[in-house]
This record gives structure tokens, C-alpha cells and sequence, in this order.
């Protein structure tokens, strides 16, 4: 019996729950060591939020994408710093408003997803973080 219980545990966890949720994820250290504020979104690994922007998108899947503050990344991608932080910002936006998510989709919507102004402020701050010199350990005023 208590094999039967296991095998349909293991079946909802491979057939329903990892493709709707995927699965978790960390973050190498190198990555939050440097970019710390990573360290405060959840990151997944598939699932079917990722093949609903890639529909929204007319495309497959999407190799990131945030709701609230959880980012889902396609199963197998480089932890693209770029990437990452584009994802972070948007967990950021979904903190700022309680209303976020409607207005991302009348933005997309009104002025498709390219000119989507929290896209653009996702690029630009990811762009802005990317290229911000590595905190070095020499002291104060070096
Ligand atoms: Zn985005």
C-alpha cells in the first residue's frame, strides 16, 4: 500500500506539478555575491508560465519569465546575469502596485511588448546592473 501511496505521489509530482510549477532552483554564489539583490526573488525551473509568454509572444516558451515574486527559467539556460536582473526588476515592478499584472497586459496590449514601457525599464535597469563595476575588497576611500 504504502507503495501504491508513493507511486501516485511521484506521478502528480512528474505529470501535473513540475510541468504546471517546475522545479527550484539556486543560484550559483557568484551570481548573488555579486548582484545580491537576486537573492530575494524564488527562481523555478520550467513550467507552464514559460510556455504561456512564449504564446503571448506567438512563440514556444520564453526563456524567463516573473510573476510576483517568482521568476521561471526554461529548463537548461545559462544563468544569464542580463536575463536574471531583467526577470528581478520585474519582480520589483510586481511589489510596486497590486495592480502591476493589469497594467504589464494593457501595456502590452496598447503598445505591444517591444515598446511595453515596463520592458524597456526592465532592459534598461538590467543594462544599468550589468555594467555597474564588482564591488572589490579593498577598504573605503581606496
Ligand atoms: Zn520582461
Amino acid at each position: 500500500m504504502e507503495s501504491a501511496v508513493f507511486s501516485i505521489r511521484t506521478w502528480f509530482r512528474t505529470r501535473l506539478l513540475v510541468p504546471v510549477i517546475g522545479t527550484p532552483d539556486v543560484l550559483p554564489d557568484t551570481l548573488t555575491s555579486r548582484w545580491p539583490e537576486l537573492a530575494r526573488v524564488r527562481w523555478r525551473r520550467g513550467g507552464l508560465p514559460l510556455r504561456v509568454g512564449g504564446w503571448c509572444l506567438g512563440q514556444r516558451t520564453v526563456q524567463g519569465i516573473t510573476l510576483w515574486q517568482t521568476v521561471f527559467l526554461a529548463p537548461g539556460s545559462a544563468w544569464d546575469p542580463a536575463l536574471l536582473l531583467h526577470e528581478h526588476r520585474h519582480a520589483e515592478q510586481f511589489a510596486s502596485s497590486a495592480v502591476f499584472p493589469l497594467l504589464y497586459v494593457w501595456e502590452s496590449l496598447t503598445r505591444g511588448y517591444s515598446r511595453n514601457r515596463y520592458e524597456a525599464d526592465a532592459n534598461a535597469w538590467a543594462a544599468r546592473r550589468v555594467e555597474r563595476p564588482q564591488p572589490t575588497n579593498l577598504s573605503p576611500g581606496a
